[in-house]
């Protein structure tokens, strides 16, 4: 076990965190005030091979891991640019597809996910299921050539800038019980699919909709994997999910900490630099200290993945997804407190992290069924609910 990252490691965190200055969190923002979208970060990082680094050489990846992928993330987030779709496209739809795939999915699919000329949004949430997966009623259907889709999602991020929607549903025979999840690529120009945005109080380019199929029919390898590998194939995309958030969340924290820092160093309204009372640097200092543990956990988590370790990924993938979504928020808040009044200001764009940071609290797992996951697993304590 080391901790001393590689140079080619360190290489990529380097060049990576450059392309994030260039746009940087003014261009970030004034997209998501603007209803834009980050198009041009997006399509210059798949160009430079930063958006498929995990994904296989045969299919135009860099043959990395989801430590390396974790990396790209975090370091756009620190440069004040958390891109989103990086979550879903390349780490969910991504890994999914790579590791169950046929061949013919994974040339229509991997090249474009690997230099982001294709996105794909992922869609598990369910209104009247919730945080409860087992109770999704996404239902596919045999038809004589394929599949026939039915359902109703909410909160699925992306579909104005996907090409297609990873969905998770089940099969008809498999509707009532545990989940047995099927999983299934469905274009988002096929019939029988809508969307509608969900107006939300985050000042993000990446919008959440509510999915609506409606007998969407699909060809019979619309599925990948195979319709009774039950929760092993999507949890082989659910961890890199956790990962992938923890990154999201740590690159906020990071900005925001940095953003903080900066101005408390400089400030003066008594003698000296207000950074120097100890009622501001060390609730600092303390989240540094989260932000390091947090991290820690996050390339264990991503070390275990990319070592085959899809248990023990998923135990520290649930662990650094609640340290980085706690720090997250402690950091956004602590950051506007720093800043006083100019935490409020759009000038100085810190208030505009906090929403943002609150919902990595809540997606893609919430911090109480994380606890719930630790409780029952970690711990051996018997379930609620
Ligand atoms: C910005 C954003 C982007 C998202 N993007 C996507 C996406 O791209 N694709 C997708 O599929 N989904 C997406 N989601 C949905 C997200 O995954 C869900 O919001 C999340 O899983 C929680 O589900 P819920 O909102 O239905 O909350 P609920 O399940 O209704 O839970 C509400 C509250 O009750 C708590 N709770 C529920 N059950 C228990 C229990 N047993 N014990 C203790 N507490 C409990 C929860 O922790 C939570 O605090 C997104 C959400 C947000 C906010």
């Amino acid at each position: 076990m080391s901790f001393v990252e590689s140079e080619e490691r360190r290489a990529l965190r380097a060049a990576v965190s450059e392309l994030g200055k260039k746009y940087g969190y003014g261009w970030f923002t004034e997209k998501a005030r603007t209803g834009g979208h980050t198009t041009e970060l997006w399509e210059e990082a798949g160009k430079l091979g930063y958006l498929g680094v995990n994904l296989p050489e045969e299919y135009g990846g860099g043959g990395g891991g989801m430590a390396d992928l974790s990396i790209v993330l975090e370091e756009l987030g620190a440069a004040g640019c958390p891109l989103l779709m990086m979550v879903v496209s390349p780490s969910i739809c991504g890994t999914v597809i790579s590791r169950f795939g046929t061949g013919d999915q994974k040339r229509r699919w991997l090249p474009g996910l690997a230099d982001g000329s294709t996105t794909m949004a992922f869609a598990i949430t369910e209104p009247d299921a919730g945080s409860n997966s087992h109770n999704i009623t996404t239902t596919a259907r045999r038809t004589e050539d394929g599949w026939s889709l039915s359902g109703r999602k909410v909160f699925i991020s992306g579909l104005d800038v996907a090409q297609a929607v990873l969905v998770v549903g089940r099969t008809e025979d498999a509707r009532t019980g545990r989940l047995k999840p099927a999983l299934f690529i469905v274009p988002i120009d096929a019939r029988g699919v809508e969307y509608r945005k969900i107006e939300m109080d985050l000042i993000s380019p990446d919008k959440q909709f509510s999915l609506f199929l409606d007998d969407v029919r699909l060809p019979a390898d619309a599925l990948v994997g195979s319709e009774d590998a039950a929760l092993l194939q999507l949890f082989a995309g659910l961890n890199p999910e956790r990962i992938m958030a923890s990154a999201f969340a740590i690159g906020i924290a990071r900005h925001a900490l940095g953003k903080a820092v900066a101005y408390v160093n400089e400030r003066q309204v008594w003698n000296g630099p207000i950074g120097a009372h100890q009622g501001i640097s060390h609730p600092l200092a303390q989240i540094k200290i989260e932000l390091e543990l947090a991290r820690l956990m996050l390339q264990k988590a991503a070390a275990l993945y990319d070592a085959g370790e899809d248990l023990a990924a998923g135990e520290a993938a649930n662990m650094a997804k609640y340290a980085a979504g706690e720090v997250a928020v402690r950091a956004t808040d602590q950051a506007v407190q720093s800043l006083g009044g100019n935490g409020m200001t759009t000038e100085y764009g810190v208030a505009s992290l906090v929403a943002a940071a609150r919902a990595t609290r809540i997606a893609p797992v919430s911090r109480e069924m994380i606890l719930n996951f630790v409780a029952q697993h970690s711990l051996g304590l018997p379930k609620s609910y």
